[in-house]
């Protein structure tokens, strides 16, 4: 493709015919984690399913941005997520009771396999950069690969772009950021740490309670069951940042994901404030800005963290994380009201769980996070809190013909900061991809499966998706928490 330049400031595209190089009854749009589910769930329901991803592999946040862990409960993870946490188990991951350290690479492979045994079919390193549009109904998407631009098709889109870039240019309604000022959580370069003594980062740990977040399931000490997660070494951060060791926004480290026989770990302490995922401007700076603060951290680890002497820095995420940008409105906006008041909807279609205090917001936008002013670091022990989430969450208003799954879906800043979680977003893409391929197989818009809730429910629950407690393990022992 040529275009011309017509001044400084312009450059003429001239208009072109695109072929469609591919059809799907399901278009799923995203390969993080909700949208493998998504496609898994459309597949095995029986649609001809095609996943479309800018990267050459898969998971999105879990690999792309290395945030390798599920925090929020293995037991509250049910369905096409159960199967795959057992085969990463199977593959040589590792698993807790409520916390799941997952080796990326194993995910990478597991995702993929997954998928091709389901029969979808996989279109990588191929970006998406806007929508074919009937009307009101989105009929496609238009995208940009090695061969060029084309246009894909598909009879219902479900968007598991994490930033709703299928919604924005289908023209659905978007909020970004937090309500009000458009600010967004910071984003991070994760990075691994590799050769840690992790008697010696126990022992530390073990002697200095005060130096770590009083809640038990948020610091876990427990190497004799493979579960370590460090959130604190307040003291050190602030001795190492009183000498201009570590950089301003810098209050906490978390040491996650760790692998105690490997002696691995994740270090999730860089933060960049101020930046929008959907600016590419942005995304820059938070990239250069995060690797300067993963070195400044990793060197901070090393002279002041017991069991980090020798430790190396491995390796550091491919993409920056980002935590959140577009929330795309649809038929219901999901409300901290309605998580922590445990609202019931006739529409329910994915239950899950979080541990974390109402009223107390979780990586906010105001630069304070792990401060002394921070709770939920610092002091608070947190509730679990079990919460629904209506299928009009997925539903973007005026647009038909398109779902949205993942951390993008129709809720508040806030509400983000609960469904935000791993086991959370894998059950939205199983919800979505389920719900689209009745539709299809109904010849309905995904809007007018509202009116058939019940068969959505009914296909979940006989494809072992948790929607009450009951369903979940661990809510049937005696006094566990996830
Ligand atoms: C730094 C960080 C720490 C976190 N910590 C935890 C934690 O401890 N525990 C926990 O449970 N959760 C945690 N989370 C949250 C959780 O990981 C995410 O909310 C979740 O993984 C989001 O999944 P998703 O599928 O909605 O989006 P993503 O994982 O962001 O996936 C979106 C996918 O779409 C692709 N994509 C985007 N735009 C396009 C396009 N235009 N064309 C083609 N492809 C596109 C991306 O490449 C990506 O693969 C963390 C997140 C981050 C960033």
């Amino acid at each position: 493709m040529q275009a011309e330049l017509q001044d400084q400031g312009t450059v003429r595209e001239p208009p072109r015919t695109l072929p469609v190089t591919h059809t799907a009854d399901v278009l799923v749009v995203g390969g993080g984690t909700a949208g493998v589910m998504a496609a898994i769930a459309a597949a095995r329901n029986g649609a001809e399913t095609l996943l479309v991803e800018r990267n050459g592999f898969l998971g999105g946040a879990i690999t792309a941005a290395m945030m390798a862990q599920i925090s929020a409960g293995a037991p509250a993870v049910t369905g096409i997520g159960r199967e795959l946490v057992d085969r990463l188990n199977r593959m040589g991951g590792v698993e807790g009771d409520f916390l799941i350290p997952i080796d990326p690479e194993a995910f990478k492979l597991a995702a993929l396999e997954m998928l091709k045994e389901a029969g979808a079919r996989l279109l990588m390193y191929t970006s998406v950069t806007g929508a074919v549009m009937e009307g009101q109904r989105a009929r496609g998407i238009i995208v940009e690969n090695k061969s060029g631009r084309q246009a894909l098709l598909g009879k219902v889109l479900i968007d598991c772009t994490g930033d709703g870039d299928v919604c924005n240019w289908a023209g659905a309604p978007v909020q970004l950021g937090r309500e009000g000022d458009h600010k967004m959580r910071p984003m991070t370069i994760m990075f691994r740490m590799g050769n840690i003594d992790i008697d010696g980062m126990v022992r530390y740990a073990r002697a200095h309670p005060e130096d770590f977040s009083p809640d038990p399931k948020y610091q876990v000490v427990q190497p004799e069951k493979g579960l370590v997660r460090m959130v604190g070494y307040f003291s050190l951060v602030q001795k190492a940042k009183a000498s201009g060791e570590l950089f301003e926004d810098c209050h906490y480290v978390r040491v996650e994901g760790v692998i105690v026989d490997r002696g691995t770990a994740l270090i999730n302490a860089t933060r960049v404030y101020s930046v929008d995922g959907t600016r590419a401007e942005d995304l820059t700076r938070a990239d250069l800005e995060g690797r300067r603060q993963a070195f400044q951290v990793a060197a901070f680890m090393r002279k002041y963290v017991p069991g980090f002497e020798r430790a190396y820095l491995a390796e550091t995420a491919a993409n920056v994380g980002v935590r959140e940008t577009r929330h795309v409105l649809g038929e219901h906006v999901l409300t901290e009201e309605d998580i922590v008041t445990d609202r019931r909807f006739p529409d329910t279609v994915v239950r899950s769980f979080k541990r974390q205090q109402p009223g107390t917001p979780s990586h906010s936008p105001d630069a304070q996070e792990g401060a002394p002013t921070d709770i939920s670091a610092r002091s608070v022990i947190a509730p679990v809190i079990g919460f629904n989430i209506p299928y009009r969450c997925f539903v973007p208003r005026k647009i038909d013909g398109l779902l949205v799954a993942g951390r993008c879906i129709s809720q508040t800043h806030v509400a983000d900061g609960w469904t935000r979680l791993q086991s959370c977003v894998w059950a939205m893409g199983q919800a979505a991809g389920t719900a689209a391929t009745l539709a299809v197989r109904a010849a309905l818009m995904p809007r007018e499966m509202t009116g058939r809730i019940p068969d959505v429910q009914a296909t979940l629950r006989a494809q072992g998706m948790g929607l009450t407690d009951g369903d979940f393990s661990w809510k049937q022992r005696q006094g566990e928490t996830a």
